[in-house]
């Protein structure tokens, strides 16, 4: 607990406060800029237990907004689960760290349901929020909604299944993600401010038995300034009356191309196999690099990123047609 002494110093969370952070466990959704922040004050704030899922690697571009990553992570195309674990393990040795590399979805998060007591949405888009928006309504699992785009911030905490949704915030889900920060980008200092601010709201909805929900935050760095809204409950919403759940195909299923990345995302049927994959590149004389998320290679001008789980990126193209032909070069 000595560790811990200056927050317990502060009267709001004292050492009961800091007790009952202790045997929480805290599922973060998403390890880039707001996650890595928010994991990295999780974890010296000494929350029991944080589980990171990420379904991406460290790149170059990245180190401008995020916390725990290291150009040798870029280097290493590190898996961003794994590296930020790694990271705070050594920030703090009391808390247990558990890292998941894939996306976040009904079959990678459903095991942990019951083992989750709050739910941070760290994550880039809004098909990944419309599922947490239902998964935790679902599994009554009190969540953080959270994102920002250029110098803009937005948070709302949702405790399920009495206070308002995200669907009685936004109405219907935006499909595009027309203020993604890959698009119109984000300033870096914003980013620690926000994260601040969703770590605050969670230790609050943990100690302060009165916390409220209901109420949407949003902060622009720029002009400093910040309001908040009351969110009503909706009687007739989707997602946090009937709580229907995902139908369409996630995602992270399709073939799409991740706008401003220059990348087209693909899915293997199964599982990747690695062995198998290796013996073609060893046929075509083609060299790869691997680690213990990935394995890549470079072919022609394009770059491909194999994950475990059968994601594959294709970088080097935002063309579908174009990715197709290539991709198909290597897979059925
Ligand atoms: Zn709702």
């Amino acid at each position: 607990m000595e560790r811990y002494d200056r927050q317990m110093r502060v009267k709001n969370i004292g050492k009961v406060g800091q007790k009952k952070l202790l045997t929480k466990t805290i599922l973060i959704v998403g390890v880039g800029a707001i996650g890595s922040y928010a994991a990295e004050i999780c974890a010296r704030m000494g929350f029991g237990k944080l589980i990171l899922i990420d379904r991406d690697y460290v790149e170059l571009s990245n180190l401008q907004r995020q916390s725990l990553f290291t150009e040798q992570d870029a280097l290493d195309k590190q898996a961003k689960a794994y590296a930020a674990s790694k990271a705070l393990q050594l920030i703090n040795s009391d808390i247990e760290i558990e890292y998941i590399v894939d996306d976040a979805n009904v079959t990678s998060l459903t095991p942990y349901a019951g083992a989750i007591d709050y739910i941070l949405d760290c994550t880039d888009n809004f098909m990944t929020r419309d599922f947490l928006n239902q998964f935790c309504f679902t599994h009554q699992i009190p969540w953080i909604f959270t994102s920002c785009a250029g110098n803009y911030a937005n948070l709302m905490p949702i405790i399920p299944p009495d206070s308002a949704c995200l669907h009685c915030l936004l109405g219907d889900i935006p499909q595009t993600n027309a203020a993604s920060c890959d698009i119109i980008g984000v300033d870096g200092a914003l980013i620690p401010i926000v994260a601040g601010m969703q770590v605050s709201l969670l230790t609050q909805m943990i100690i302060n038995p009165d916390f409220k929900a209901n109420t949407y935050y949003q902060l622009d760095n720029w002009h400093f300034s910040f309001r908040s809204l009351e969110v009503k409950k909706r009687p007739d919403c989707s997602g946090c009356t009937t709580g229907k759940m995902v139908s369409e195909v996630p995602f992270s299923e399709q073939t799409v191309t991740l706008c401003g990345r220059d990348t087209v995302q693909f899915r293997l049927p199964n599982k990747s196999n690695y062995l198998e994959i290796k013996q073609l590149l060893a046929e075509q004389k083609i060299t790869y690099k691997e680690n213990p998320a990935l394995l890549s290679f470079n072919y022609e001008k394009f770059q491909f990123v194999i994950f475990k789980n059968g994601r594959v990126l294709l970088h080097g193209t935002e063309n579908i047609t174009e990715a197709k032909k290539t991709y198909h070069l290597f897979f059925n």
